[in-house]
């Protein structure tokens, strides 16, 4: 120490600056804590620059990684299983009905629900990308080889959490192929959208609502998008049409009605059945367009036949719920009768049983509201839910359709049931409609079982008004006539 000293001082007096000696300290003090500010507003802007990827790049509800960060990163993790010679996939998830969860059960559990996803997802592929890309869709790279078994697996933990008939979380997948090439974001992107498109298909499948994209799939989004993007298209050109099937009357096995079913004619791909644009449109919230479209044409059809001096006969149309909350479906209807002078009588509103679930206030303020309007309304597919006695018990439906269900597995124990719906139905004074009578022991049953009405490929298959009527001729030629003398415009 005393050696240190003794140089400091020699240097000291040795000093030989131009300046004074307190100068030269100043000014280096003063670089001194220049440089310390300096190095402080860079780690200050270097943290803050951290935080802003932070901020981009997670989730901060689940921890996983965000979108952006998948679109810059999903090539790498690819190249990576490429290197190691692991197959590969993009996954893609969708919670269906989260909405309603979230209603349910408030913002609060639905959040927690993501966490749980989250974790589930990290715990089943812990070395792989995986990301929560948006509200609720989960997104990923993942080897192809055993992620069905990890799926099925993350699936089985959520069960306890999101009940199946509440919400349940599906997997859309698409399987790399060695020559594809992902070069930037865009062509990630491409790959992401094959799993979504896959997403769209998976509810309900055998395969554990786990699907793989291929090139049918690719095909019908093609027809969902059109569907959902043409629907105006449709109705003003009347791609849309509207095929009849008979409703027989059991006791006297005359023609009683007939239910309205909607098809597409389109002129790029060709004829479409309901299923092929009906979810879609449901999903959109537009399926009203296809549902008075249906009761107009019927207008038009009821129209041309009293021209035509034809027997008119009730319809049965089939309303979604999303009607009742996308559109005034109350006033179209209203402006539909009044245009086309239909006598109330013959309109009847089919409302599906699943409708009702989760929505008792709503729905039995739109059944009243069609009472008000003077048209009778039909819960279509009874018993297909879990709750079905208890829609008995809550609303004021005239007619039930029994599901087919019961009619496809025609045994004893269906033959019960079926028997003791009829007699409840009638001790409530409601009607009753089997669906799906294909063979004539079924209708005789049926007969038997004091079911009101029975419609099935026994007596028809849906199908346009000239030939419908030219097959169930000889199911009404001398019934009386259903319709009520022409109402008296004012
Ligand atoms: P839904 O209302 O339950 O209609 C009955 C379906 O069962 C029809 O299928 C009909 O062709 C079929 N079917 C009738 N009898 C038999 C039978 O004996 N055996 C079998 N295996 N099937 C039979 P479709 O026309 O393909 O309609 C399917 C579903 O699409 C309808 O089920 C309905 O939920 C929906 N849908 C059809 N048209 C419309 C519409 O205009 N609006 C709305 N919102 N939904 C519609
Ligand atoms: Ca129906
Ligand atoms: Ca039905």
């Amino acid at each position: 120490m005393d050696t240190l000293l003794t140089s400091l001082s020699s240097a000291l007096h040795s000093y030989q600056s131009p300046l004074p000696l307190y100068v030269t300290l100043s000014l280096s003090l003063l670089l001194i804590a220049a440089y310390v500010t300096i190095w402080r507003r860079y780690a200050r802007m270097i943290k803050k620059y951290r935080n802003y990827l932070r901020y981009h790049e997670v989730d901060e509800q689940t921890g996983l990684k965000n979108m952006t960060y998948f679109l810059q990163r999903a090539d790498e993790a690819i190249a990576e299983l490429r290197e190691r010679r692991v197959p590969a996939a993009f996954f893609y998830t969708d919670l269906t009905h989260f909405h309603r969860y979230n209603m349910t059960y408030g913002f609060e559990m639905g959040n927690r629900l993501l966490q749980r996803i989250a974790r589930e997802l990290r715990l089943a592929f812990p070395n792989s990308l995986v990301c929560r890309i948006s509200a609720d869709h989960f997104a990923g790279i993942v080897p192809l080889e055993s992620c069905r078994v990890a799926m099925l697996n993350v699936r089985a933990a959520l069960q306890p959490y999101a009940r199946r008939e509440e919400t349940t979380l599906v997997f859309g997948l698409y399987a790399i192929k060695p020559q594809d090439v992902f070069r930037d974001a865009d062509d990630v992107m491409r790959g992401l959208e094959r799993a979504v498109t896959a997403s769209h298909f998976a509810e309900g499948q055998d395969s554990g609502d786990i699907v793989f994209f291929d090139k049918e799939l690719e095909e019908q989004e093609r027809v969902r998008e059109h569907v959902i993007k043409d629907i105006d298209v449709a109705v003003e050109q009347r791609w849309l049409r509207v095929y009849y099937q008979p409703i027989i009357d059991v006791r006297t096995e005359q023609l009683f009605e007939y239910e309205a079913l909607a098809r597409w004619q389109d002129p790029e791909f060709g004829f479409l059945p309901p299923y092929k644009f009906i979810p879609a449109l449901e999903e959109e919230r537009t399926i009203y367009k296809v549902d008075t479209f249906i009761l107009a044409q019927y207008g038009r059809d009821v129209e041309a036949s009293r021209r035509a001096g034809e027997q008119v006969f009730p319809v049965s149309f089939n309303i979604s719920r999303t009607d009742l909350e996308a559109c005034d479906i109350y006033g179209h209807i209203e402006d539909i009768i009044a245009r086309y002078r239909l006598p109330r009588e013959l309109v009847h509103v089919e409302i599906t049983e699943s409708a009702l679930n989760g929505w008792t206030f709503s729905m039995q303020k739109a059944v009243r509201r069609f009472h008000e309007l003077g048209l009778e309304v039909w819960m279509d597919d009874f018993g297909s839910g879990y709750s079905s006695l208890n829609t008995l018990k809550d609303y004021d439906f005239d007619v039930v359709k029994i599901d087919m269900d019961f009619l496809r597995n025609f045994n004893e124990k269906s033959q019960t049931i079926i028997r003791s719906v009829c007699r409840m139905c009638r001790e409530l004074g409601i009607r009753t409609v089997a669906e799906g009578v294909e063979t004539r022991e079924q209708f005789a049953f049926l007969q038997d079982a004091g079911c009101d009405y029975a419609q099935g490929y026994l007596f028809s298959r849906p199908l346009p008004l000239e030939e419908v009527r030219a097959k169930m001729r000889p199911y009404y030629e001398g019934a009386p006539d259903a319709t009520v003398p022409e109402p008296v415009v004012t």
